[in-house]
């Protein structure tokens, strides 16, 4: 069954509102089987709006319209159906009452602009809106169900969980599900994990491989579709175990969990407690891991030593002779978090987070982990502005000290 969405007004065209409505009929549809294969947008204009209707009937077997319900004059998309199917306004004497009564429940007259709320097309039937005045409607027209629903999300919302998803259901019978897992990886780059798999995303149809790049991070979905959540997962966990083993350590997470709870949960299962010594990040890697409900049973604190005085001070870096962005002062910052706060392993940065610097070029950063079992230390270079900088060495100290708690430390990352 093929469905296709139009949203309804000029103010999505000029950009003054995002569609989100698409976004979200969309993505319940995915959820539901089905599938999706146009979007339109059009503005609150009667012969455009008829127009795009027509294209939609002559293509697809669902069409679902939102937005131009209401009771003001742009709102034409009852109208526009009717034009479109060549089916009669009619005005429903039932829903006149209903509205009336509204009106009188609120204590005030209903305008008079409102009857038109209480029109619809021949042969469509209309669907209550508890959460509005403007009702939604469906029609079956030579064999294409149309659906109209209010513009305002929460409204939306509540008529296509109860009416239009159950109904495309009904129709399309037996759709099954499309049931997707994803696997973030860190640190092999988009086009190494592309590399990695393109064999596999050459053959794949059901499970399907996709890869999504976001701030360091590279995403492989896959996706499969078949009867119901069980055959699904029956479909994936073959391709997900050879993506896995391809992939290696690189895999941190399954599913939208985070880096920081991912360090949670590994540090939990070590029965370890963590400590940062944070230079140019100003404490942002343990913001980050405060961020995790519960943080408190392996996080003790952050020492934020800024200042060169603060390092000798706090975290008792004596030996200064390598400078104080090298690889032996993160240690000794390191080392020095690990008695100051009482810990079992500390992550450490110190860096040049730019544009000026001192010692190294901009964007020099080095960090240590020290857990114990082992300590090391490695010096990374970031392009871009000081947030830039800050915001990726962040999450780089965040995956090392994964890393290192797993006993992987970073051999070949
Ligand atoms: P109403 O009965 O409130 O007039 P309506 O069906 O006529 O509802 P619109 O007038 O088109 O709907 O939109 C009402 C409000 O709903 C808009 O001001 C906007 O905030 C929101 N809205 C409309 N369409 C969308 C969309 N596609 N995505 C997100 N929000 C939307
Ligand atoms: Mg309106």
């Amino acid at each position: 069954m093929i469905v296709e969405i139009i949203a309804v007004g000029t103010e999505l065209l000029l950009g003054q509102i995002g569609n989100t409505n698409a976004t979200h009929i969309a993505s319940r549809l995915t959820e539901s089987g089905l599938d999706c294969t146009h979007r339109q947008v059009v503005g609150d204009n009667l012969n455009r709006l008829s127009d795009v209707i027509r294209t939609a009937l002559g293509r697809s077997d669902a069409v679902i319209l939102t937005g131009g319900l209401g009771p003001t004059r742009d709102d034409l998309t009852r109208e526009a159906i009717s034009d479109a199917t060549g089916r009669p306004l009619l005005r429903s004497e039932a829903y006149v009452a209903a509205l009336r009564e509204r009106y009188e429940t609120m204590g005030s007259e209903m305008p008079l602009s409102n009857l038109q709320q209480a029109d619809y097309p021949d042969g469509a039937e209309m669907l209550p809106n508890p959460r509005g005045s403007a009702p939604g409607l469906v029609l079956d027209h030579d064999g294409v169900l149309v659906f109209a629903l209010p513009g305002v999300p929460p409204e939306m919302e509540l008529l296509l969980e109860d009416h239009v998803l159950p109904r495309l259901a009904d129709v399309a019978g037996g759709n099954g599900v499309l049931l997707s897992r994803v696997l973030h990886t860190w640190g092999l780059g988009e086009s190494r994990v592309g590399e990695l798999l393109d064999d596999r995303f050459e053959e794949s149809v059901n499970p399907s491989i996709a890869f999504l790049a976001s701030a360091g991070e590279t995403k492989v979905r896959l996706t499969a579709k078949a009867e119901d959540e069980e055959a699904a997962l029956r479909l994936i966990e073959p391709l997900e175990g050879e993506v896995r083993d391809r992939l290696g350590s690189a895999v941190f997470a399954t599913d939208g969990e985070s880096i920081e709870s991912v360090l949670h949960r590994l540090l939990r299962e070590r029965g370890w407690t963590l400590g940062t010594a944070e230079s140019l990040t100003g404490g942002s890697v343990g913001a980050r891991i405060t961020s995790v409900a519960g943080a408190s049973d392996v996080f003790r604190g952050a020492i934020v030593a800024y200042h060169t005085d603060v390092k000798e001070r706090l975290l008792s870096v004596g030996d200064l002779s390598d400078g104080v962005v090298s690889e032996k002062t993160a240690l000794a910052m390191a080392r020095g978090a690990i008695v100051a706060l009482g810990v079992d392993v500390a992550v450490s940065l110190t860096g040049e987070a730019g544009p000026t610097s001192q010692e190294q070029p901009p964007g020099t950063v080095v960090m240590a982990v020290v857990t114990p079992e082992e300590g090391r230390s490695r010096t990374f270079r970031f392009l871009g502005d000081r947030e830039r900088v800050r915001a990726f060495a962040t999450s780089r100290a965040l995956h090392l000290c994964r890393l290192a708690v797993s006993g992987v430390w970073w051999d070949g990352q």
